[in-house]
């Protein structure tokens, strides 16, 4: 049958139970489940040009398949998010691997054994393992806080090793801070692998689908509940009533082509831009993605390499390593990160999670509290960094609840 696709000019409301915003994996996720086992009528919208959220794919004018919106990687140990995306998609087993590029020398990252041999060479890296090993066990993670609070100087050496060369400059460039404005609590979380496993996640399911995300999404939205509408943007179609005049005062209801809308809205875009940023704009990192088309097999020598020590960008993404397709030719992706500044050319992409961010985020969020057929969901809607299969999770979780 294909995706219904339909203007919103053409669309009765009337003949719909239920309106999702946005068609990434929790809007495609609810609607699917909405359509077929609450047996709803489904609208869709969407202000891109493109359904597939964050994990678009095309393929290039080399006729290489490449992500839109970032380099997308399926790993979970959530068996239900991993099984019910699999029934839209033939699947591709493939684990990522990530190098970073210490001043022309590639070591794994999460820093691991293999990396110790690459930093402080065999003999001493022995050494150091044979202590990691005492110390913590083998085929664990460790912070890099742990190892200096082992009052060690062989460990802390290890732990500002890791820090100044895996892990300074990649994070100034991704967030934009000084080395004083990094959060010591993130700091705390960067790991150690006492490993030689030189996988980039641990997680029991991993892979990618085997046609490409878009195609994963159109079978999703294949049903014949489901009504997509692309190019639309909520903040132009939902007329918001409130309950006064008052710039705190919460939403009352939804009114859609005149007629208020009492079944669930499951919005899944920034909650600040359908208040027209009315408190202001929430904060996010923002992104460009510049590609290069090489005629050759390989650039890489694996799916992505992180710059931590040199460059502007913070890393490159090879993406025949991630999809498995064979071809003469190779695209890869450099990831340039900056403040997101303007919402009609930009987009948000990390929610810089902060504790006056999250109160300025909360003051959004009140607003749509009280009403009770609005449900945020998503990583744009709830304000957080989330991963697919965790976004599944929420979706499937939210779908149980609607549909009882
Ligand atoms: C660079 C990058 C790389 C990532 N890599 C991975 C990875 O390797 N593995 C992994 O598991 N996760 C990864 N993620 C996370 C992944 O992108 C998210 O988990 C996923 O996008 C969440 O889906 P979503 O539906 O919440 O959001 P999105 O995919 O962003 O979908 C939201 C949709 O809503 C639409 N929309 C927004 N506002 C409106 C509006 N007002 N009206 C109508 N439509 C609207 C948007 O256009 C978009 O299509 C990555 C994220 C980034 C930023």
């Amino acid at each position: 049958m294909g995706v219904k696709y339909s203007s919103f000019a053409d669309v009765d409301i009337r003949a719909f139970d239920a309106v999702v915003v946005g068609c990434g994996f929790a809007g495609a996720t609810v609607a699917r489940e909405l359509a077929e086992r609450g047996g709803k009528n489904v609208l869709v919208i969407e202000k891109r040009a493109q359904i597939a959220g964050n994990m678009y794919d095309e393929f290039d004018d080399a006729g290489i398949l490449v992500h839109r919106y970032g380099p997308h990687i399926f790993h979970t140990n959530d068996k239900r998010a991993f099984d019910y995306i699999r029934r839209f998609t033939d699947w591709r087993d493939y684990e990522h691997v990530v190098l970073a590029d210490w001043y022309g020398t590639y070591m794994p990252v999460p820093f691991n054994k293999n990396s110790m041999e690459i930093a402080f060479g065999k003999e001493r890296a022995a050494h150091l393992t044979d202590k990691l090993i005492a110390t913590f066990g083998d085929e664990r993670k460790v912070t890099i806080n742990e190892l200096r609070e082992q009052d060690d100087p062989e460990l802390s050496e290890i732990a500002d090793f890791v820090y100044k060369n895996v892990f300074l400059y990649y994070t100034q460039k991704q967030w934009g801070l000084t080395p004083e404005e990094v959060d010591p609590s993130v700091t705390a979380r960067v790991p150690v692998f006492i490993s030689r496993d030189n996988r980039y996640f641990q997680d029991a399911y991993q892979g990618m689908p085997a046609n490409g995300y878009t195609a994963l999404f159109e079978r999703m939205l294949d049903h014949e509940g489901i009504v997509v509408c692309l190019n639309t943007e909520a903040e132009s179609v939902f007329d918001l009533r409130f309950f006064s005049d008052d710039e705190d005062a919460p939403l009352e209801s939804i009114f859609i082509k005149d007629r208020r809308f009492d079944g669930p809205i499951v919005y899944t875009g920034p909650l600040d831009e359908l208040f027209l940023s009315r408190f202001g704009r929430l904060p996010y990192r923002s992104l460009d993605f510049v590609y290069e088309t090489h005629d050759q097999k390989h650039v890489l020598p694996c799916g992505t390499v992180n710059f931590t020590v040199t460059e502007d960008y913070t890393r490159i993404t090879e993406f025949t390593y991630l999809t498995g397709q064979e071809s003469d030719k190779t695209s890869i992706m450099k990831e340039y990160s900056h403040s997101y500044d303007d919402p009609k050319t930009q987009i948000p992409y990390y929610a810089i999670l902060s504790e006056k961010n999250n109160a300025h985020y909360e003051r959004y969020r009140l607003l749509v509290s009280p009403l009770e057929n609005f449900y945020p969901l998503g990583r744009l809607a709830e304000y957080r960094y989330y991963n697919m299969d965790v976004i599944i999770g929420r979706a499937l979780a939210l779908a149980d609840t609607l549909v009882g």
